[in-house]
């Protein structure tokens, strides 16, 4: 008998768990992804003690049916994609199946969801990547998971938390870029007890950038709307008075995913080449468009970061396209502005 074996789907999903789940907002990034694939308008996430005592996401999206509810829970079952060649052309923000098992197996979650608007719906309670009942429920359609516990069984990893204040700060950024990515859904967010977001889902970006930043900065935001054979850019980007001390108010957003890469990041900052003090950073919130076919998100396990096959036409697009609107308003003659 040789040495090598097959490891059993538990240790597997731990194994995963580690790469995908680093973190509390981790495990909201990967529920509010699965609700916005399954085309919820509304997205409710409560968390509590910076998510590592219970996070929540409750959508109205299609809920999972009744003989899909284990099987979602199963390492590489996904209903995003049925074979190699879907990988190409990623329409949907999940698609490696992972995320469920990997929560799954390093917490307990609660999952009511239901698929039809009868008010017939299910629970499944799994802990610890071991399922401990599945039983009928009222439920109206859509799904609602509730993870508690985070980490319960992985005292080394629990250990390597921050402050409560730290993981909340995580779990935010994730939901502010988010609404700015879906400005057609409706997000609270709540922690403890208190709203620290909350957005219409009118489709609106100009109030979504409002909700997560102020009215003033939202007031002092200007839009782009351009496209190319390849690409389209949309949104908003703040005039050079408006500015910030860090890039973090930079969300770039890719055929509904928050994204981050580099070209594109420094394209925004060149448009803006001398307009801006040093150390000084813009608040934009940019959407591109494009084919599925020319972008790879296969490149990340939590697919933050992408590969565009013509990456050198769309750096130049948004260098050209936003340099273009910031001159548009730098052109109104103003005291103490360059013209
Ligand atoms: P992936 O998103 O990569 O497919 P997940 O492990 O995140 O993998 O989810 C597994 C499957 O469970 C999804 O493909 C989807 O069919 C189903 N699912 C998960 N969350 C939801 C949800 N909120 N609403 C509807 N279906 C869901
Ligand atoms: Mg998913």
């Amino acid at each position: 008998m040789g040495k090598i074996k097959v490891l059993d789907e538990h240790v597997a999903n731990q194994i995963a768990a580690g790469e995908v789940i680093e973190r509390p907002s981790s495990v909201v990034k990967e529920l509010v992804e699965n609700s916005l694939d399954a085309g919820s308008s509304r997205i409710a996430v409560t968390v509590e003690e910076g998510g590592l005592q219970l996070i929540r996401v409750t959508d109205n999206g299609s809920g999972i049916e009744t003989d899909d509810c284990e099987v979602a829970f199963y390492r590489h079952a996904t209903s995003k994609i049925g074979s190699g060649k879907d990988l190409f052309q990623i329409r949907t923000l999940g698609f490696r199946g992972e995320a469920l098992p990997s929560i799954a197996a390093v917490a307990k979650v609660n999952c009511v969801t239901a698929s039809s608007a009868d008010g017939l719906g299910r629970k499944l309670v799994i802990e610890g990547g071991t399922v401990r009942s599945f039983q009928e429920t009222a439920a109206s359609r859509g799904t609602d998971m509730a993870v508690k516990e985070l980490f319960y069984n992985t005292p080394a990893r629990l250990k390597y938390m921050k402050t409560i204040q730290t993981e909340l700060g995580h779990i935010s950024d994730y939901l502010y870029r988010s609404a700015m990515a879906h400005p057609h859904v409706a997000f609270t967010l709540k922690h403890n007890g208190n709203v620290l977001l909350q957005t219409l889902g009118n489709g609106d970006l100009r109030q979504v950038v409002a909700a997560v930043y102020g009215t003033t900065v939202a007031k002092a935001m200007l839009p782009v709307k351009a496209e190319d054979a390849d690409y389209t850019l949309g949104g908003y980007i703040s005039r050079p008075d408006m500015t910030r001390s860090n890039r973090q108010g930079i969300t770039i957003v890719m055929n509904g995913r928050t994204i981050r890469n580099y070209a594109v990041s420094n394209a925004i900052l060149n448009a803006y080449h001398t307009l801006l003090p040093i150390n000084r950073f813009p608040v934009v919130a940019l959407h591109i468009g494009m084919d599925p076919e020319l972008v790879d998100v296969n490149v990340h396990p939590a697919k933050l970061e992408v590969r565009f096959s013509k990456e050198q036409e769309l750096v130049r697009l948004v260098e050209e396209q936003l340099r273009a609107v910031l001159r548009g308003e730098v052109l109104i003659p103003q005291p103490g502005r360059p013209t």
